[in-house]
Protein backbone atom coordinates (compact mmCIF):
# COMPACT_ATOMS: atom_id res chain seq x y z
CA UNK A 1 0.00 0.00 0.00
CA UNK A 2 1.56 3.22 -0.88
CA UNK A 3 0.85 6.48 1.57
CA UNK A 4 -1.98 8.09 1.45
CA UNK A 5 -1.40 11.99 0.01
CA UNK A 6 -1.82 13.93 3.09
CA UNK A 7 -5.40 15.85 3.03
CA UNK A 8 -4.27 19.13 2.46
CA UNK A 9 -6.81 22.23 1.76
CA UNK A 10 -6.15 25.51 -0.36
CA UNK A 11 -7.93 28.72 0.07
CA UNK A 12 -8.98 31.23 -2.80
CA UNK A 13 -5.73 33.21 -2.99
CA UNK A 14 -7.50 36.43 -5.04
CA UNK A 15 -10.68 35.79 -3.18
CA UNK A 16 -8.60 36.27 0.09
CA UNK A 17 -6.40 39.16 -1.37
CA UNK A 18 -9.77 41.18 -2.22
CA UNK A 19 -10.92 40.88 0.97
CA UNK A 20 -7.75 42.34 2.70
CA UNK A 21 -7.69 45.44 -0.38
CA UNK A 22 -11.27 45.99 0.50
CA UNK A 23 -11.01 46.34 4.41
CA UNK A 24 -8.15 48.43 3.74
CA UNK A 25 -10.41 50.93 1.66
CA UNK A 26 -12.41 51.30 5.41
CA UNK A 27 -10.65 54.02 7.18
CA UNK A 28 -7.70 54.33 4.32
CA UNK A 29 -6.00 58.17 4.12
CA UNK A 30 -3.53 59.12 1.57
CA UNK A 31 -0.08 59.17 3.71
CA UNK A 32 1.80 62.35 3.03
CA UNK A 33 5.27 61.29 4.73
CA UNK A 34 5.23 57.92 2.44
CA UNK A 35 2.84 58.97 -0.31
CA UNK A 36 1.08 55.82 0.02
CA UNK A 37 -2.43 54.90 1.00
CA UNK A 38 -2.79 53.81 4.65
CA UNK A 39 -5.30 52.52 6.81
CA UNK A 40 -6.32 54.76 9.97
CA UNK A 41 -8.95 52.02 11.89
CA UNK A 42 -8.55 53.37 15.95
CA UNK A 43 -10.55 50.29 17.91
CA UNK A 44 -14.29 51.50 17.80
CA UNK A 45 -14.24 54.57 15.70
CA UNK A 46 -16.86 55.37 13.41
CA UNK A 47 -14.01 53.46 10.68
CA UNK A 48 -13.87 50.72 12.91
CA UNK A 49 -17.48 49.89 13.22
CA UNK A 50 -17.59 50.01 9.05
CA UNK A 51 -15.23 47.72 9.08
CA UNK A 52 -16.84 45.64 11.61
CA UNK A 53 -20.03 45.46 10.03
CA UNK A 54 -18.04 44.41 6.93
CA UNK A 55 -16.27 41.32 8.41
CA UNK A 56 -20.21 40.59 9.93
CA UNK A 57 -21.40 40.43 6.77
CA UNK A 58 -18.46 38.59 5.35
CA UNK A 59 -19.12 36.30 8.28
CA UNK A 60 -22.75 35.67 7.67
CA UNK A 61 -22.26 35.26 3.82
CA UNK A 62 -20.06 32.25 4.50
CA UNK A 63 -22.67 30.60 6.61
CA UNK A 64 -21.31 31.43 9.64
CA UNK A 65 -23.67 32.03 12.81
CA UNK A 66 -22.35 35.33 14.16
CA UNK A 67 -22.45 36.67 18.60
CA UNK A 68 -20.98 40.25 19.73
CA UNK A 69 -20.03 39.91 23.27
CA UNK A 70 -19.75 42.53 25.86
CA UNK A 71 -16.30 43.76 24.66
CA UNK A 72 -17.32 43.73 21.31
CA UNK A 73 -15.45 40.71 20.31
CA UNK A 74 -16.93 38.86 17.13
CA UNK A 75 -16.98 35.62 17.00
CA UNK A 76 -18.57 33.77 14.09
CA UNK A 77 -19.30 29.77 14.15
CA UNK A 78 -19.55 27.01 11.62
CA UNK A 79 -21.06 23.95 13.18
CA UNK A 80 -19.40 20.46 13.59
CA UNK A 81 -20.71 17.07 13.57
CA UNK A 82 -20.40 17.01 17.10
CA UNK A 83 -21.90 20.32 18.48
CA UNK A 84 -21.17 19.20 22.09
CA UNK A 85 -17.60 19.22 21.17
CA UNK A 86 -15.24 22.58 22.37
CA UNK A 87 -14.47 24.30 18.93
CA UNK A 88 -11.20 25.43 17.42
CA UNK A 89 -10.63 29.22 17.54
CA UNK A 90 -8.77 31.34 15.11
CA UNK A 91 -8.80 35.07 14.61
CA UNK A 92 -7.19 38.28 15.11
CA UNK A 93 -8.05 41.93 15.21
CA UNK A 94 -8.89 44.35 12.57
CA UNK A 95 -8.53 47.50 14.66
CA UNK A 96 -5.40 49.45 13.40
CA UNK A 97 -2.58 51.98 14.55
CA UNK A 98 -2.93 55.14 13.26
CA UNK A 99 -0.57 54.93 10.37
CA UNK A 100 -1.40 50.90 9.22
CA UNK A 101 -1.11 48.73 6.38
CA UNK A 102 -3.65 46.57 5.17
CA UNK A 103 -2.42 43.21 6.88
CA UNK A 104 -1.67 43.73 10.43
CA UNK A 105 -4.44 41.55 12.33
CA UNK A 106 -6.76 41.62 9.16
CA UNK A 107 -5.34 38.31 7.62
CA UNK A 108 -5.53 36.89 10.48
CA UNK A 109 -9.87 37.94 10.82
CA UNK A 110 -10.02 37.42 6.91
CA UNK A 111 -8.12 34.00 6.50
CA UNK A 112 -10.21 32.59 8.57
CA UNK A 113 -13.40 33.52 6.62
CA UNK A 114 -11.72 32.31 3.35
CA UNK A 115 -11.06 28.81 5.17
CA UNK A 116 -14.70 28.48 6.52
CA UNK A 117 -15.58 29.66 2.56
CA UNK A 118 -13.34 27.08 1.29
CA UNK A 119 -14.67 24.65 3.90
CA UNK A 120 -17.75 25.25 2.40
CA UNK A 121 -17.25 25.04 -1.11
CA UNK A 122 -15.45 21.47 -0.90
CA UNK A 123 -18.36 20.41 1.20
CA UNK A 124 -16.17 19.00 4.00
CA UNK A 125 -17.35 18.92 7.48
CA UNK A 126 -15.51 18.54 10.47
CA UNK A 127 -16.23 17.01 14.03
CA UNK A 128 -15.85 20.06 16.17
CA UNK A 129 -17.13 23.55 15.25
CA UNK A 130 -14.83 26.55 14.09
CA UNK A 131 -15.11 29.48 15.07
CA UNK A 132 -13.71 32.88 13.79
CA UNK A 133 -12.45 35.50 16.38
CA UNK A 134 -12.48 39.46 15.70
CA UNK A 135 -10.68 40.85 19.37
CA UNK A 136 -11.48 44.62 20.62
CA UNK A 137 -8.69 47.32 21.12
CA UNK A 138 -5.69 44.71 20.43
CA UNK A 139 -3.35 47.56 19.46
CA UNK A 140 -4.18 49.87 22.38
CA UNK A 141 -3.81 52.95 20.88
CA UNK A 142 -6.78 54.59 21.47
CA UNK A 143 -7.81 53.31 25.43
CA UNK A 144 -3.98 52.63 26.37
CA UNK A 145 -4.68 48.67 26.93
CA UNK A 146 -3.06 46.14 24.06
CA UNK A 147 -5.03 43.17 23.30
CA UNK A 148 -7.87 44.45 25.39
CA UNK A 149 -10.42 42.93 24.32
CA UNK A 150 -8.92 38.92 23.94
CA UNK A 151 -7.58 39.81 27.50
CA UNK A 152 -10.87 40.22 29.00
CA UNK A 153 -12.38 37.21 27.02
CA UNK A 154 -9.32 34.86 28.63
CA UNK A 155 -9.80 36.18 32.25
CA UNK A 156 -7.04 38.43 33.22
CA UNK A 157 -8.56 41.50 32.86
CA UNK A 158 -12.32 42.85 34.56
CA UNK A 159 -14.88 43.77 32.17
CA UNK A 160 -15.66 46.83 34.35
CA UNK A 161 -11.74 47.89 34.08
CA UNK A 162 -11.85 47.63 30.10
CA UNK A 163 -15.65 49.37 30.04
CA UNK A 164 -14.41 52.25 32.02
CA UNK A 165 -10.78 52.89 30.33
CA UNK A 166 -10.75 56.49 28.42
CA UNK A 167 -9.35 57.94 24.96
CA UNK A 168 -7.62 61.09 24.95
CA UNK A 169 -10.34 62.91 24.86
CA UNK A 170 -12.20 61.09 27.86
CA UNK A 171 -14.71 58.70 26.27
CA UNK A 172 -15.15 55.27 27.78
CA UNK A 173 -14.59 52.04 25.78
CA UNK A 174 -17.98 51.24 27.36
CA UNK A 175 -19.30 54.34 25.98
CA UNK A 176 -18.12 53.97 22.51
CA UNK A 177 -19.09 50.23 22.42
CA UNK A 178 -22.35 51.55 23.00
CA UNK A 179 -22.20 54.15 20.39
CA UNK A 180 -21.51 51.74 17.65
CA UNK A 181 -23.20 48.89 18.46
CA UNK A 182 -20.81 46.53 19.31
CA UNK A 183 -21.86 46.42 22.99
CA UNK A 184 -23.04 43.04 22.53
CA UNK A 185 -25.08 40.67 24.47
CA UNK A 186 -22.70 37.46 25.27
CA UNK A 187 -21.04 37.04 28.05
CA UNK A 188 -17.58 38.41 27.76
CA UNK A 189 -15.24 35.09 29.52
CA UNK A 190 -14.68 32.83 26.31
CA UNK A 191 -15.18 28.89 27.07
CA UNK A 192 -12.33 27.44 26.24
CA UNK A 193 -11.83 26.31 22.95
CA UNK A 194 -10.04 22.93 22.06
CA UNK A 195 -7.20 25.33 20.42
CA UNK A 196 -6.65 28.54 18.98
CA UNK A 197 -4.56 29.40 15.96
CA UNK A 198 -3.91 32.58 15.05
CA UNK A 199 -2.02 33.65 11.74
CA UNK A 200 -0.32 36.68 11.54
CA UNK A 201 2.61 38.92 9.54
CA UNK A 202 5.86 38.72 11.60
CA UNK A 203 6.55 42.36 11.39
CA UNK A 204 10.15 41.59 10.81
CA UNK A 205 12.82 40.37 9.28
CA UNK A 206 13.79 37.22 10.20
CA UNK A 207 11.21 34.87 7.66
CA UNK A 208 12.82 36.47 4.99
CA UNK A 209 15.97 36.96 5.95
CA UNK A 210 15.82 33.18 6.06
CA UNK A 211 14.20 32.53 2.65
CA UNK A 212 11.33 30.83 4.76
CA UNK A 213 7.21 30.96 3.63
CA UNK A 214 6.34 30.12 7.27
CA UNK A 215 6.93 30.83 11.09
CA UNK A 216 5.77 28.35 13.18
CA UNK A 217 5.61 30.44 16.23
CA UNK A 218 7.10 29.05 19.13
CA UNK A 219 5.47 31.83 21.97
CA UNK A 220 5.77 35.70 22.45
CA UNK A 221 8.92 37.02 24.42
CA UNK A 222 8.12 38.94 27.70
CA UNK A 223 7.96 42.73 27.52
CA UNK A 224 8.62 45.93 29.98
CA UNK A 225 7.76 49.12 29.45
CA UNK A 226 8.71 51.86 31.70
CA UNK A 227 8.89 55.71 31.67
CA UNK A 228 11.73 57.34 33.34
CA UNK A 229 11.71 60.79 34.38
CA UNK A 230 15.14 62.58 35.80
CA UNK A 231 15.02 65.92 37.06
CA UNK A 232 18.17 68.41 36.86
CA UNK A 233 18.58 72.17 36.89
CA UNK A 234 18.02 74.18 33.91
CA UNK A 235 21.25 76.46 34.03
CA UNK A 236 22.72 79.02 31.23
CA UNK A 237 25.01 77.22 28.60
CA UNK A 238 27.95 79.83 28.39
CA UNK A 239 27.72 81.25 31.93
CA UNK A 240 27.32 77.68 34.11
CA UNK A 241 30.63 76.53 34.63
CA UNK A 242 30.53 72.52 33.95
CA UNK A 243 30.95 71.19 37.56
CA UNK A 244 27.82 73.06 38.75
CA UNK A 245 25.66 71.75 36.03
CA UNK A 246 22.75 68.86 37.22
CA UNK A 247 22.34 68.21 33.45
CA UNK A 248 18.94 65.89 32.64
CA UNK A 249 20.29 65.92 29.32
CA UNK A 250 23.48 63.93 30.09
CA UNK A 251 21.91 61.44 32.49
CA UNK A 252 19.23 60.56 30.02
CA UNK A 253 22.10 59.57 27.61
CA UNK A 254 24.39 57.76 30.32
CA UNK A 255 20.93 55.85 30.69
CA UNK A 256 21.11 55.06 26.79
CA UNK A 257 24.32 54.02 26.98
CA UNK A 258 23.93 51.98 29.74
CA UNK A 259 21.04 49.67 28.44
CA UNK A 260 23.32 49.51 25.17
CA UNK A 261 26.22 47.79 27.21
CA UNK A 262 23.77 45.69 29.26
CA UNK A 263 22.45 44.24 25.94
CA UNK A 264 25.82 43.68 24.81
CA UNK A 265 27.63 41.91 27.79
CA UNK A 266 25.36 39.00 27.44
CA UNK A 267 24.48 38.75 30.94
CA UNK A 268 20.61 38.67 30.40
CA UNK A 269 20.16 36.43 27.21
CA UNK A 270 18.62 37.35 24.25
CA UNK A 271 17.63 41.20 25.53
CA UNK A 272 16.90 43.55 23.79
CA UNK A 273 16.43 47.73 25.35
CA UNK A 274 15.10 50.06 22.93
CA UNK A 275 15.04 53.93 24.35
CA UNK A 276 11.87 55.30 21.78
CA UNK A 277 11.13 58.44 23.25
CA UNK A 278 13.26 60.71 24.20
CA UNK A 279 12.59 64.43 25.37
CA UNK A 280 14.54 67.28 27.21
CA UNK A 281 13.30 70.10 28.75
CA UNK A 282 13.11 73.01 28.15
CA UNK A 283 14.44 72.45 24.44
CA UNK A 284 16.50 75.08 23.75
CA UNK A 285 19.93 75.39 22.54
CA UNK A 286 21.38 77.32 25.25
CA UNK A 287 19.78 76.03 28.08
CA UNK A 288 21.03 72.51 30.26
CA UNK A 289 17.98 70.69 30.27
CA UNK A 290 16.49 70.75 33.53
CA UNK A 291 13.99 67.76 33.05
CA UNK A 292 14.21 64.72 30.57
CA UNK A 293 11.95 62.22 30.02
CA UNK A 294 12.32 58.76 28.41
CA UNK A 295 10.83 55.32 28.09
CA UNK A 296 12.56 51.82 28.24
CA UNK A 297 11.59 49.28 26.54
CA UNK A 298 12.99 46.00 26.85
CA UNK A 299 11.97 42.12 25.49
CA UNK A 300 13.78 38.97 26.90
CA UNK A 301 12.08 35.43 26.01
CA UNK A 302 13.29 34.31 29.52
CA UNK A 303 11.54 35.68 32.73
CA UNK A 304 14.27 35.56 34.93
CA UNK A 305 16.66 37.17 32.85
CA UNK A 306 14.13 39.99 32.27
CA UNK A 307 13.65 40.28 35.70
CA UNK A 308 17.64 40.48 36.11
CA UNK A 309 17.81 43.10 33.80
CA UNK A 310 15.01 45.30 35.10
CA UNK A 311 17.26 44.93 38.65
CA UNK A 312 20.07 46.20 37.27
CA UNK A 313 18.92 48.80 35.37
CA UNK A 314 16.98 50.11 38.47
CA UNK A 315 20.23 49.67 40.20
CA UNK A 316 22.43 52.13 37.80
CA UNK A 317 19.38 54.80 37.93
CA UNK A 318 20.11 54.75 41.82
CA UNK A 319 23.93 54.91 41.12
CA UNK A 320 22.95 57.53 38.83
CA UNK A 321 21.38 59.28 41.32
CA UNK A 322 23.67 59.48 44.04
CA UNK A 323 26.32 60.21 41.50
CA UNK A 324 25.10 63.85 41.53
CA UNK A 325 23.44 66.16 43.99
CA UNK A 326 20.02 67.65 42.86
CA UNK A 327 19.40 64.80 40.61
CA UNK A 328 16.48 62.69 40.92
CA UNK A 329 15.20 60.25 39.01
CA UNK A 330 11.15 58.97 38.97
CA UNK A 331 10.60 56.04 37.01
CA UNK A 332 6.75 54.72 36.26
CA UNK A 333 5.88 51.24 34.93
CA UNK A 334 3.36 51.21 31.52
CA UNK A 335 3.39 47.68 30.59
CA UNK A 336 4.70 44.47 32.06
CA UNK A 337 3.93 41.03 30.00
CA UNK A 338 5.40 37.75 31.15
CA UNK A 339 7.13 34.94 28.15
CA UNK A 340 4.28 32.97 27.28
CA UNK A 341 5.04 29.76 25.40
CA UNK A 342 2.92 28.48 22.88
CA UNK A 343 1.51 24.60 22.63
CA UNK A 344 3.95 22.54 21.03
CA UNK A 345 1.46 20.00 19.91
CA UNK A 346 -0.24 22.52 18.13
CA UNK A 347 3.50 23.79 16.75
CA UNK A 348 3.81 20.33 15.82
CA UNK A 349 0.18 20.21 13.42
CA UNK A 350 1.41 23.82 12.01
CA UNK A 351 4.83 22.53 11.07
CA UNK A 352 3.15 19.50 9.30
CA UNK A 353 0.61 21.35 7.44
CA UNK A 354 3.47 23.32 6.19
CA UNK A 355 5.37 20.85 5.16
CA UNK A 356 2.65 18.97 3.55
CA UNK A 357 1.75 21.85 1.70
CA UNK A 358 5.69 22.19 0.38
CA UNK A 359 6.54 25.28 2.10
CA UNK A 360 9.47 25.87 3.87
CA UNK A 361 9.31 26.82 7.41
CA UNK A 362 11.61 27.82 10.77
CA UNK A 363 10.47 28.21 14.84
CA UNK A 364 10.81 31.41 15.69
CA UNK A 365 9.90 33.44 18.74
CA UNK A 366 6.93 36.31 18.31
CA UNK A 367 8.90 40.14 19.43
CA UNK A 368 5.31 41.90 19.26
CA UNK A 369 2.50 41.20 21.77
CA UNK A 370 -0.54 38.91 19.65
CA UNK A 371 -3.79 37.91 21.00
CA UNK A 372 -3.19 34.47 21.11
CA UNK A 373 -0.84 35.44 24.28
CA UNK A 374 -4.12 35.93 25.93
CA UNK A 375 -5.97 33.00 24.33
CA UNK A 376 -3.30 30.51 25.15
CA UNK A 377 -4.18 31.10 28.84
CA UNK A 378 -7.60 28.91 28.01
CA UNK A 379 -6.52 26.44 25.78
CA UNK A 380 -3.14 24.93 23.48
CA UNK A 381 -2.11 27.77 21.06
CA UNK A 382 0.40 28.59 18.91
CA UNK A 383 0.81 31.04 15.64
CA UNK A 384 1.68 30.89 12.15
CA UNK A 385 3.77 34.32 10.86
CA UNK A 386 4.36 34.90 7.08
CA UNK A 387 7.00 37.59 6.09
CA UNK A 388 6.63 40.77 4.95
CA UNK A 389 8.58 43.14 2.39
CA UNK A 390 10.37 45.90 3.59
CA UNK A 391 11.91 44.12 6.16
CA UNK A 392 8.75 42.92 7.74
CA UNK A 393 8.17 46.84 8.25
CA UNK A 394 4.58 47.61 9.70
CA UNK A 395 2.33 49.76 11.54
CA UNK A 396 3.47 52.04 8.50
CA UNK A 397 1.60 52.00 5.14
CA UNK A 398 4.45 50.60 3.82
CA UNK A 399 4.09 47.40 5.14
CA UNK A 400 3.67 44.59 2.68
CA UNK A 401 3.32 40.98 2.49
CA UNK A 402 2.58 39.61 -1.00
CA UNK A 403 -0.58 38.00 -2.41
CA UNK A 404 1.59 34.42 -2.19
CA UNK A 405 2.85 35.41 1.25
CA UNK A 406 -0.81 35.24 2.34
CA UNK A 407 -2.47 32.85 0.83
CA UNK A 408 0.38 30.54 1.90
CA UNK A 409 0.46 31.35 5.55
CA UNK A 410 -3.96 30.74 5.06
CA UNK A 411 -3.41 27.49 3.59
CA UNK A 412 -1.39 26.24 6.49
CA UNK A 413 -4.12 27.73 8.36
CA UNK A 414 -6.58 25.97 6.71
CA UNK A 415 -5.15 22.56 6.92
CA UNK A 416 -4.44 23.21 10.29
CA UNK A 417 -7.82 23.74 11.64
CA UNK A 418 -8.98 21.26 9.82
CA UNK A 419 -6.66 18.73 11.48
CA UNK A 420 -7.51 20.07 14.72
CA UNK A 421 -11.10 20.24 13.97
CA UNK A 422 -10.80 16.13 13.59
CA UNK A 423 -9.20 15.26 16.74
CA UNK A 424 -11.05 14.00 19.82
ZN1 LIG B 1 -1.68 42.56 15.05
Amino acid sequence: MTNPAPHTISVDAGRLWQSLMDLAEIGAYDDERTGLRGVNRLALTDADAVGRRQVITWMEQAGLAVRVDRMGNIYGRREGTDPAAAPVLTGSHIDSVATAGAFDGCLGVLGGIEVVRTLNERGITTRRPIEVGVFTEEEGVRFGTDMLGSAVAAGRLTLEYAHALTDRDGRTLGGELARTGFDGPTGVRLAPPHAYVECHIEQGPVLAENDVEIGVVTGVQGISWQEITIHGRAAHAGTTPTHLRVDAGLAAAQIVVHLRSMVDSGSYGDLRATVGHLVVHPDLTNIVPARAELTVDLRNPDDARMARAEKALAAFLRELENSLPGLSLTTRRMARTAHVPFDEGVQKVIAQAADDHGLEHISLLSGAGHDAQEIAALCPTAMIFVPGEYDGISHNPREYSTPEACAHGIDVLATTLLRLAGQD
